[in-house]
């Protein structure tokens, strides 16, 4: 069954090193058969035309406008010279170090869905939001989502508790099926992604959660024979 996997490079990777692994994966997947739809977010600075046949380039952020006077931002116009369609919004990191609220978030997906952007929006509690019990979770996710409007198509959503983050240790299964089946019922066709710690080890447990739409994936994704190894790992046996 075909879901998505896509790569947040983060602040990692060149200019340089990301055309070597994407034409190192253009190669590797015309010749596996990979049923998934595949994303890269590299870092703003190394975005390249979006012309590979087996996957699509995103950026991670840009800002709501179409130029301007932003200073340290890019816009529409500049994604536009690469073709670029998918953004990432909400990540749990803007969020926290660069100080995007709630509204800001909301800002920046109303302009780019206006735009007919695919959108990977971010949700994910913290581990004192965890601690503080489910139902509080449940409340805090929800928040996340606030004017975000669901039914616009090209949404997708990537639950990435913020605890599983880059630490090695991915939420449980039993952890994401709960979330995730709560998710679901607000989100309905949405297609709804894991993300936190996702590798080759637990990839096809995670694909094999009936909610698991995809996956989001950092640090595991940013060297090529271990995204390869993901991939690999990623087909049903
Ligand atoms: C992320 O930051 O989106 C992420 C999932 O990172 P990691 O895979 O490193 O936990």
């Amino acid at each position: 069954m075909s879901k998505i996997i896509a790569s947040n490079f983060k602040t990692n990777h060149t200019r340089k090193t990301t055309l070597a692994f994407c034409n190192h994966l253009e190669n590797f997947l015309n010749q596996k058969n990979i049923p998934h739809q595949i994303r890269l977010f590299p870092p703003n600075t190394a975005l390249l035309d979006n012309y590979f046949k087996n996957f699509k380039i995103g950026a991670q952020n840009a800002y709501f406008t179409k130029n301007g006077s932003f200073t340290g931002e890019i816009g529409e116009e500049q994604l536009e010279e690469f073709g670029i369609q998918s953004l990432l919004i909400g990540h749990s990191e803007r969020r926290e170090y660069l100080g995007e609220t709630q509204v800001f978030c909301a800002k920046k997906f109303e302009y780019f869905s206006q735009r007919d952007f695919e959108i990977f929006y971010c949700i994910g509690e913290s581990l004192s939001t965890k601690k503080e019990g489910l139902e509080k979770t449940l409340t805090f996710l929800q928040s996340q989502l606030q004017g975000i409007d669901l039914d616009y198509p090209k949404l997708l959503i990537a639950y990435e508790p913020i605890w599983a983050i880059g630490t090695g240790i991915s939420a449980t299964l039993e952890e994401i099926t709960q979330i995730h089946t709560y998710l679901k019922q607000i989100l309905g066709r949405i297609p709804l992604l894991y993300g936190g710690s996702v590798k080759s080890q637990n990839i096809r447990e995670i694909f094999k959660i009936p909610s698991v739409d995809g996956v989001l994936i950092g640090s595991a994704s940013w060297e090529i024979e271990s995204f390869k190894q993901i991939l690999e790992n990623s087909l049903e046996k």
